[in-house]
């Protein structure tokens, strides 16, 4: 067992002082980002570096962060092991044929790129179950036309799982959105939110006459826009668009509501012909 509140001390959230965070570190440790990131971290082969007494000889440490199993409350990890039994005995309970189907391979219909944001699992939010969406997430739903891992799953996902839907979802409160709506150097997130910075060079003048609220939102979908018509260069998209009617999808989801909006994303026929002109292959 690890000893309980072993996170508490952990060398990682010793570390997080403010006068030792950079400007991204302040971003990301913003509770209201979105890839706010807990430092906190515990494992079960680590123990505590705490001099501190051993906590069950300090009951008030025990009183606050402990139950009489030694099972620390605030622990999501250890919370997530426990409720996993829970959901697999009770998954397997009301959906018997889900998990032997699942053993035996994925036929999922969507292929999601969203944020990594933990508030925008798109499984849950859209209330489906395992095997229905095949996933790619990053720091602000960024595609870049040269990412061997965007463009891997993207291919994957159209050409052998030959998904229905393509789906590239935004959400509001958006962390990277952000940090490209300010100037602060971020270090290696720089290169990673460069096309939102430049989303915000092309569109700078509708941006600047929105509150920043309406602004963040706004380039959210402008990133979702940009994210489809990097999806549709790709010939192997194209193909499944015209061979089978592979659909695609923009999407921004509220994290303030858990509602998802669906843009239209319907392009013209002159887009459509010079699009294809220009990225079609054989
Ligand atoms: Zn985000």
């Amino acid at each position: 067992m690890p000893e309980a509140g072993a996170s508490r001390y952990s060398p990682g959230s010793l570390l997080m002082t403010q006068s030792r965070m950079t400007p991204a570190m302040t971003l990301l440790s913003h509770p209201t980002k979105p890839f706010s990131t807990s430092t906190s971290f515990s494992c079960a082969s680590h123990q505590s570096t705490s001099t501190s007494l051993p906590s069950n000889l300090d009951p008030s440490l025990k009183s606050e962060t402990q139950t009489d199993t030694g099972a620390d409350p605030t622990d999501r990890y250890a919370a997530g092991l426990r409720l996993n039994k829970e959901w697999a005995a009770q998954t397997a309970r009301e959906h018997p044929d889900l998990f032997p189907t699942l053993a035996s391979g994925q036929t999922p219909q969507i292929l999601w790129i969203g944020c990594s944001d933990s508030r925008c699992p798109e499984t849950t939010f859209l209330g489906l179950k395992p095997g229905d969406v095949f996933v790619h997430r990053n720091i602000a739903n960024v595609l870049h036309p040269g990412d061997l891992s965007s463009s891997a799953v993207i291919e994957y996902a159209v050409q052998y799982l030959r998904v229905s839907h393509v789906v590239v979802c935004g959400h509001t409160s958006c962390g990277g959105v952000a940090a490209a709506m300010g100037n602060k150097n971020l270090g290696i997130l720089d290169p990673w939110l460069l096309p939102l910075r430049q989303l915000r060079e092309r569109n700078l003048e509708l941006l600047q006459s929105m509150t920043p609220e309406d602004a963040a939102v706004k380039l959210a979908e402008l990133n979702v826009r940009e994210g489809l018509n990097i999806v549709k260069q790709k010939g192997v998209v194209l193909n499944a668009i015209r061979e089978r009617g592979l659909q695609l999808h923009g999407l921004v989801y509220d994290v303030g509501s858990g509602v998802l909006s669906e843009l239209d994303t319907q392009d013209s026929e002159e887009v459509i012909r010079a699009r294809l002109t220009a990225f079609q292959t054989e």
